[in-house]
């Protein structure tokens, strides 16, 4: 017997896209419709590659363990840490994220998220200056000039240009597609670049360089800046200038290529500044183009809870928030940490080395339904339902919009916020009880 299943969330990237069309037969995925490469694979690929149970390391070797086991270690190694790093949080729902907060105050340990190695320097940047966005129903309808700027969006957030950008139709258009200018700026020719209207390739690291000449230009100051501006030459900058002028809606997305290059969050605060000049003379909006599904619901629930958004360390009985120093790459690369519950990341696969080598060192549950590379770090692995697929939960939108994932079938396995909980709730009764 065969069903469709409309209307599901793609739990993959933050976009979530919410009109995917799952094809059921005997119970198991069959086919996915609307979905781009990656979420396709994260539908069809999911069954084969799971975990069966939990699996802890057991003198070199791999062992079978059940979920009783599992919570009972995790309990043990948490409540006897002195300064536990609850780090991840970006593939899981806001639920879970909660219960992660709730936690690490209890432990007086840090909790942080993915946001730490993505867009951390967006977020230092908007508490500065603030953040002129919108949503992307806004800039779907409205925007006639669009920037992707160190994103490759057409490979990291396929989808993105048809239904928000670029391809999808638009309510105050007629022809959205020949109507609408997009604008990319990227070290390299992108797939993304080669659809540009204007593709500005900048030198390594000269995204300051070349905001503050686009800012000085918006401000009709553009004597003071040289021919060429870190590989752009002068003649280009104005034209794109004049273009980002003339736009009557303008939408600035920007991804970790620029956020994780020389200046960091310095580049972001001068993104927002240039969008605020732009301002002056029509409307513009920008906006991180966030990775994880939920990596967004992650600074929300924190700052809900504790006041900050990331990396956030308990240890002194009250939120302490100083990212470079509270921040998971750093706690980590002091051997500070004394045990690590990951939480739906893969650290493994992005951390510095030195970071790697301690938490393989320390006690480091994972949480993650898939074998990763973090798996050969851990001591125990704890296989959950996955989000979006057959657990469902809250997750925000890379826009802020807090969307509502569907669970559509049935696979045995627990969901990472029951058994968040009931570690929660076992930790609180051994601190109670002691
Ligand atoms: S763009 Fe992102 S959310 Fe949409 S289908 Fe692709 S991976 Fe899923």
């Amino acid at each position: 017997m065969e069903d469709k299943i409309r209307h599901v969330i793609c739990p993959y990237c933050g976009c979530l896209c919410d009109d995917i069309l799952i094809e059921m037969t005997g119970g198991e995925i069959s086919g996915v419709e609307n979905a781009c490469t990656l979420g396709a694979r994260k539908f069809l690929d999911d069954a084969g590659n799971r975990l069966k149970g939990p699996i802890m390391r057991k003198g070199g070797e791999w062992v079978d363990i059940s979920y009783e086991e599992a919570i009972d270690y995790a309990v043990k190694v948490l409540s006897e840490a002195d300064r536990p790093l609850l780090y991840g949080w970006s593939g899981c729902m806001t639920e879970t994220q909660a219960i992660g907060a709730h936690l690490a105050e209890l432990i007086g340990g840090i909790v942080d998220s993915t946001t730490s190695v993505c867009h951390g320097p967006s977020i230092l940047a908007i508490q500065e200056v603030g953040h002129p966005g919108c949503t992307l129903g806004q800039v779907k309808n409205r925007a006639d000039t669009i920037i992707y700027w160190g994103s490759n969006t057409i490979e990291a957030h396929p989808r993105h240009l048809s239904r928000y950008t670029n391809y999808a139709d638009a309510y105050f258009f007629h022809n959205a597609f020949r109507e609408r200018k997009v604008i990319v700026v990227d070290v390299r020719k992108t797939v993304t670049a080669e659809i540009a209207t204007e593709f500005v390739q900048i030198d390594q690291g000269g995204d300051y360089h070349v905001l503050s000449a686009l800012r000085a230009i918006i401000r009709e100051r553009g004597g003071v800046i040289p021919d060429m501006v870190a590989g752009v030459p002068k003649a280009q900058l104005i034209r794109v200038a004049e273009i980002c002028r003339q736009a009557k809606f303008g939408a600035l997305f920007f991804g970790v290529g620029i956020t994780m290059t020389g200046g960091k969050y310095k580049n972001i605060r001068n993104a927002i500044e240039f969008i605020s000049e732009l301002n002056r003379y029509t409307k513009w909006t920008i906006s991180p183009m966030r990775g994880h599904s939920n990596v967004y619901g992650s600074n929300e629930v924190f700052t809900w809870i504790s006041g900050y958004p990331f990396a956030v360390d308990y240890s002194r009985g009250i939120a302490f928030y100083n990212p470079g120093e509270t921040t998971a790459v750093d706690i980590l690369a002091r051997k500070e940490a004394d045990a690590a519950l990951i939480m739906s990341s893969d650290p493994g696969a992005h951390f510095p080395r030195v970071c790697s080598e301690h938490l393989a060192r320390i006690p480091t549950i994972l949480f993650d339904p898939y074998p990763s590379a973090t798996t050969h770090l851990c001591t125990l692995q704890i296989p959950t339902a996955v989000n979006g697929i057959d657990a469902a939960g809250t997750a925000y939108r890379m826009d802020g919009i807090p969307i509502m994932t569907r669970r559509f079938m049935e696979t045995g396995y627990p969901t990472d916020t029951k058994l968040m909980q009931e570690i929660y709730d076992r930790i609180r009764k051994v601190k109670e009880d002691a």
